[in-house]
């Protein structure tokens, strides 16, 4: 960002709590965290778990179905050395405007009940997260599948205008 003239960040946005979201924010000791109030009250929980190879294995025989979840965790972490889970420090609940213009907007959802989404000032940008992504594999029902209802309504904001 340096190299780009770009200010320092000042914010991280969680789209919702899911590790491979939130877990690499201990690398910004500089930033304010914000996130929906649900996804904090799981973080929280998290952050009292002993996280480690050894956890990760013992959780995995007591519950198979964490399996690809929890070995993909293994995977990305070849140290804990500095590791924490960074629960929010900002919390809303339906929607959120930083200083900087950029709106956050509590959608849930299937794939995570705090799914936000981010609108980017002026630039047509809506980023999504994860909130209309199906459930992995290991963890669908027969009934899962794209949260269309979800679809619907971003498109019809975008077609008031709201986003583009
Ligand atoms: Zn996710």
């Amino acid at each position: 960002m340096e190299a780009a003239g770009l200010p320092p960040a000042r914010h991280l946005v969680y789209t919702h709590h899911h590790w491979d979201h939130v877990w690499g924010a201990c690398a910004w000791p500089d930033v304010e965290v914000v996130g929906h109030r649900a996804g904090a009250r799981i973080l929280a929980a998290e952050v009292r778990r002993p996280w480690s190879h050894q956890y990760l294995r013992g959780e995995v025989e007591a519950n198979p179905r964490l399996g690809p979840s929890f070995r993909a965790r293994a995977w990305a972490m070849p140290s804990w050395e500095g590791f924490a889970i960074i629960p929010p420090q900002i919390e809303f609940d339906d929607a959120l405007t930083l200083p900087c213009g950029v709106e956050l907007r509590h959608v849930g959802g299937r794939h995570a009940e705090d799914s936000t989404v981010v609108a980017v000032p002026d630039s047509g940008v809506l980023l999504l997260g994860d909130c209309f992504y199906p459930p992995p594999f290991h963890l669908r029902e027969p009934d899962d599948g794209y949260a269309v209802d979800l679809i619907e309504r971003l498109l019809d904001e975008a077609e008031l205008g709201r986003y583009e």
